[in-house]
């Protein structure tokens, strides 16, 4: 056995065989992958094999694109068959939530490049003769996917893999990952040990353990899963061509054609954990006991929709298991505190998302970057929260929704309310409607005194919008209080933290008593963060950003390598605060606070340490509504205080509680985006327009310099604008495409109702040869080609008077 290698990948499932030879395609050739027992025999051998594009993260849908064509890619590297079944796919809907959800996937689709299509029914069951037609009211056609066949799939990559030079192991079992001080592993496996730069844990069934291996405690749970192949159908004989890949939601039912027979499986909703605690180290190429009953509910509605199966009998039986995160997408990427541990794990869609996953894992490793944005497959997603009895709820919940759709307005209930603000109650007696972020309770909106707490999960305008409408208006005229608690937050403290913070965010990092909005870039120059960074002294800092990434950026963070005189901290349970918000936002605070609140004694961006009230407290004068703001930052035990002494001095001034859906109107309402949804790592700084805030004339190297400067020489490609949009019907949820001349030109990134300037509005990007004020466009919004307007400057207060008053 050899005795190093610059990367080992961690099992021979349909993953681990993509990254392999994606590393040795990108060059590394010095890797080995290690099996333990034969290749396929954990979750990959008895798979139905299903590809599909689609995905509700867009930037998955490429990765899945990626996948799919791959395909063909291996077969003409290696000579060798994938088993290919290139049929398509429709999705059925019998409901006008499903419609507009096909609608938008639709839209999507064309941003996507993917060739799709609304379909009658009619049309649906030409592709598929078993639908019965009765039962749905229209579908989505869709040109890519079918099915492979797992063993060739494997051995495609293997033989691939292994003529670019990497070695694959079988019967080698990882049994202790131990790290040097050199930060190289040391993999011990039952044939010797072998040591290594990094190490790529692709366990699948087992990923838990390997996780293990190394302290990790990995939210990942395996579920079993069931579907049967049919005798032969008569109806399907002599047909020209196989059937469709069909999914129907309704019946939560997934069909495809498997010879003379048909595969059908479901996401039955007596769904049932496997291997709760341990994955039994045996369990290769085996299968559960038969489970009819269990999945009885969803085959009598299959049958009803397809009526021919109800009359062959079952052939065959297959009931495996395989995991999921609590969410359904993989868990990728480094793990901070453990260089060179890489994940590649959860991966539910194998076939679909196995080569888009070696792709970016393998640009990551080589690159230090994964290529692409895949924020909605990062590892660092889940925080401590995510226990292994959340993971367990949580699992169990996305396994019984997976054909149910989770409409934008839609909050998961399972495993809630988990972390709770110490308002949360007062919030809660307030009429709080509660949504989600990172584990912790925040408020959407404030349902008023008759009006229920409960939205109609829907694509269109809900309930919300009345009171939502109220809570900006208030913002507007007076003045509102919102929770900010769930943002993220980082203390850096220690002598060097000026030098750190110079090398890690591209703007002038402030002086004492000021703030500054912080663009944090990768090297290759586009958006990592887009924080705040404040200074109450010269050795100590307050940064600000989105609550849902404080691992990503300790990540990041980690990754710049700290001096000793530097110390870095995740602050979001030290900090909770209230943002306050309006034109009387001053009058509150002066209520309370005992300092100079003037304009000109606490300018815009200015930071105070001082007591609001009765709370020793960090004030920032800033905000995200485009108002006098201030947010007001305390230790937790402070805050229920806090909330009485804001709450009571802004009786006076109209003071109104407000949730993150006005937040969202509001800043819509100022051309301000949002870094997740607006902002992320597939953009650059002058495509969103954070290079505003790059000091250029700094002389520090920092990360993205080069990059940022070049583009400053070329100018962007595109450019991030926001459109006001003529849509009667329903707001843009994301991802929808702008069409100029009924062609796609860019993509819709965020939008919602403005309720100050009465319109729908939309964020996104477009070619910045078309990014100038008064360009008109159409955003295809469920369905409806909506006419759009770029509006350079903001509809609300495009002087910014109101914010620096
Ligand atoms: C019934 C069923 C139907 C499915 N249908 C589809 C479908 O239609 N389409 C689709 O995309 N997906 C489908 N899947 C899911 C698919 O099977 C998985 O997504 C995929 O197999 C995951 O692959 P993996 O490589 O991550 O894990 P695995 O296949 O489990 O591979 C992990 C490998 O790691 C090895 N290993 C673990 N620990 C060690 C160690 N310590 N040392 C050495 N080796 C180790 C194991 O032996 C194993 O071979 C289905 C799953 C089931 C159960």
């Amino acid at each position: 056995m050899r005795s190093h290698a610059r990367a080992v990948v961690i099992g021979g499932g349909v993953v681990g065989v993509s990254v392999l030879y994606h590393l040795a395609k990108i060059g590394w050739t010095d890797v080995v992958l290690l099996e333990k027992n034969e290749l396929t025999s954990g979750s990959t051998w008895h798979a139905a094999g299903g590809v599909t594009t689609l995905n509700s993260d867009a930037n998955v849908s490429k990765l899945q694109k990626y996948t799919f064509d791959l395909y063909r890619e291996l077969e003409q590297v290696t000579g060798q068959s994938c088993g290919i079944h290139h049929n398509g796919g429709i999705y059925l809907a019998a409901s006008d939530g499903q419609m507009d959800f096909l609608k938008l996937i639709h839209s999507r689709a064309r941003t996507l490049g993917m060739d799709t299509e609304m379909i009658s029914v009619a049309d649906a069951k030409a592709r598929n003769v078993l639908i019965d037609e009765r039962h749905f009211t229209g579908a989505l056609w869709r040109e890519d996917g079918g099915y492979v066949d797992p063993w060739l799939v494997t051995q495609a990559y293997v033989t691939a893999a292994r003529r670019l030079g990497a070695e694959v192991q079988r019967f080698t079992k990882v049994e202790a990952l131990v790290q040097r001080p050199d930060r190289t592993w040391d993999v011990v496996t039952d044939k010797g040990t072998i040591n290594a730069e990094h190490v790529v844990n692709a366990g699948g069934l087992w990923a838990r353990e390997v996780g293990r291996l190394v302290g990790l405690e990995l939210p990942v749970l395996a579920m079993e899963h069931i579907y049967v192949v049919t005798e032969p159908v008569p109806a399907l004989k002599g047909l020209p061509r196989e059937i469709i890949n069909t999914s129907d939601f309704t019946g939560e039912i997934y069909l495809r054609q498997e010879g003379e027979g048909v595969l059908l499986g479901t996401y039955e909703q007596a769904c049932k954990v496997w291997a709760p605690k341990v994955t039994p180290d045996d369990f290769h190429g085996r299968l559960l006991p038969d489970d009819l009953e269990r999945i009885a509910p969803e085959l009598e509605r299959g049958f009803r929709h397809f009526p021919a199966l109800a009359e062959v009998g079952i052939k065959k039986v297959v009931n495996g298991p395989f995991t999921f995160s609590p969410d359904g997408n993989p868990l990728v990427g480094p793990v901070e505190g453990l260089p060179g541990f890489w994940c590649a794990c959860a991966v539910m869609a194998g076939f679909s998302q196995g080569g888009g996953i070696g792709l970016v894992l393998s640009r990551w490793m080589a690159e230090g970057d994964p290529g692409q944005d895949v924020l909605a497959m990062d590892v660092t997603r889940y925080g401590h929260f995510a226990t292994p009895r959340y993971t367990a709820i949580k699992v169990q919940e996305n396994y019984r929704r997976r054909f149910r759709l989770t409409y934008p307005n839609e909050e998961m209930p399972a495993a809630r309310p988990l972390r709770r603000s110490p308002v949360y109650g007062a919030l809660d007696a307030a009429g709080a409607v509660w949504g989600n972020n990172f584990g912790l309770e925040s408020p959407l909106w404030f349902a008023p005194e008759g009006v229920a707490k409960a939205e109609t999960p829907t694509y269109r305008r809900s309930e919300a919008f009345g009171p939502v409408g109220d809570e900006c208006r208030a913002v507007r005229s007076a003045v509102g209080l919102t929770e900010i608690t769930n943002y993220g937050k980082y203390e850096v403290t220690g002598r060097g933290a000026r030098a750190f913070l110079d090398r890690v965010f591209a703007c002038r990092i402030p002086r004492p008593g000021r703030m500054a909005l912080a663009p944090m870039l990768s090297p290759r120059g586009r958006i990592i963060g887009d924080l705040t960074i404040a200074c109450l002294a010269e050795d100590r800092y307050l940064i600000v950003g989105s609550g849902f990434a404080e691992r990503f950026h300790m990540r990041w963070f980690a990754d710049r390598n700290p001096p000793g005189d530097v110390f870095v901290r995740a602050a979001s349970s030290s900090y909770a605060g209230f943002a306050l918000s309006g034109p009387k936002a001053r009058d509150v605070l002066g209520a309370l606070a005992d300092f100079d609140v003037s304009a000109e004694g606490f300018r815009l961006f200015g930071v105070r340490e001082a007591p609001v009230g009765l709370s020793p407290a960090i004030i920032q004068r800033c905000g995200f509504t485009g108002e006098l703001g201030y947010e007001i930052w305390v230790t937790p035990d402070y805050l229920p205080q806090l909330y009485d002494d804001l709450t009571a001095a802004g009786r006076d001034f109209g003071l109104r509680l407000y949730g993150g859906r006005a937040v969202s109107s509001l800043r819509l309402e100022k051309n301000y985006g949002s870094f997740n949804k607006d902002f992320r790592p597939d953009y650059t700084a002058a495509e969103t327009g954070l290079d505003a805030f790059v000091d250029f004339a700094k002389t520090v190297d920092f990360t993205g310099r080069a990059a940022v400067l070049a583009e400053r020489e070329t100018g962007p490609k595109r450019r991030f604008v926001t459109f006001k949009v003529d849509a009667p019907h329903a707001d843009v949820v994301g991802y929808e495409v702008v069409l100029k001349d009924g062609k796609p030109v860019g993509h819709v990134t965020s939008g919602g109702w403005g309720h100050a300037v009465g319109c729908s509005l939309a964020m996104g990007y477009v070619p910045t040869a078309l990014a100038r004020d008064g360009e008109t466009f159409a955003i295809d919004i469920l369905g409806v080609e909506c006419p759009a307007v770029i509006t350079a400057r903001p509809l609300y207060d495009p002087e910014g008077a109101r914010l620096r008053s």
